[in-house]
């Protein structure tokens, strides 16, 4: 689903990720930690084209993500065709304050899709009903709790059927009473068998729930494992001297 190949990015002359190789299964949830500053989000980002990569390769539902010099000449086509297959949910929930719940969510299926109202409304009720929120459908984004938002943004994301979620740190700006809802719809959408890639400082979540998981140290991936074997057994110094400090 996810295959990239000596991938390297630079903010200017700062060298941000360095030779990131990574491939990510069809159905397989990918935790990604990190310390501050390691370049975690960048490297989701590059996933769905919200930061631009130097060197390498990165290739989506086998589409090619065209390099900074070849978006700088135009060339968007592998951009537009991973972009409709990635959603993402960011930390801030980023709704849209003067729209309802439901228009937030049937928005991009009728600007972006084309779909009728009706039918866009009809799968906006079905996905609020899946994340918890189907009687909150006709509020606004300010009368809900900040885990009810980002339920919504997680829904409006589905709403576009994306084949890949990215998520990065999606309950590290929740009251930690509103974590727990927000994880147990990560938790289901994952047996359903969505491909994820997730950033989160969640580890007992990281756990339970991920197929493997990697370790961001100053732009490079040092550690790579299970999940069981990355908290029992980290190999790498840095694991185990930032699992200490998490855990
Ligand atoms: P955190 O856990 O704090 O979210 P992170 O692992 O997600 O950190 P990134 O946001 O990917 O880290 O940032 C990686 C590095 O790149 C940091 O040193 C950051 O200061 C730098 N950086 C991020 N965005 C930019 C930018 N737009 N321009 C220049 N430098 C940036
Ligand atoms: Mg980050």
């Amino acid at each position: 689903m996810v295959r990239i190949k000596d991938l390297n990015k630079f903010y200017g002359s700062f060298h941000v990720l360095k030779d990131v190789d990574l491939e990510v299964a069809r159905g397989e949830v990918l935790v990604v930690v990190g310390a501050s500053g390691s370049g975690k989000s960048t490297l989701i980002r590059c996933v769905n084209g919200l930061e631009e990569y130097q060197s390498g390769n990165l290739e989506v539902d086998g589409f090619r993500m065209p390099r900074a010099e070849e978006r700088e000449f135009g060339e968007v086509k592998g951009l537009r065709d991973i972009r409709r297959g990635v959603g993402m949910v960011f930390q801030q929930f980023n709704l849209f304050p003067h729209l309802s719940v439901l228009h937030n969510v049937t928005l991009g299926p009728i600007r972006v899709r084309g779909k009728s109202r009706d039918e866009a409304e009809a799968q906006a009720m079905q996905l609020l009903d899946r994340v918890g929120l189907r009687d909150q459908a006709l509020k606004y984004p300010g009368a809900l709790s900040g885990g009810q938002q980002q339920r919504v943004a997680i829904a409006r994301s589905l709403a576009m059927e994306p084949h890949l979620m990215l998520f990065d740190e999606p309950t590290s700006a929740l009251d930690p009473e509103m974590v727990g809802e927000v994880l147990d719809v990560m938790r289901e959408l994952a047996r359903e068998g969505m491909t994820m890639m997730i950033v989160t400082h969640e580890m007992g979540f990281a756990r339970e729930v991920s197929d493997r998981v990697i370790y961001v140290d100053q732009g490079r991936i040092t550690e790579t494992s299970k999940p069981d074997a990355f908290f029992d057994n980290p190999q790498n110094e840095r694991t185990r001297a930032f699992l200490s400090r998490v855990l």
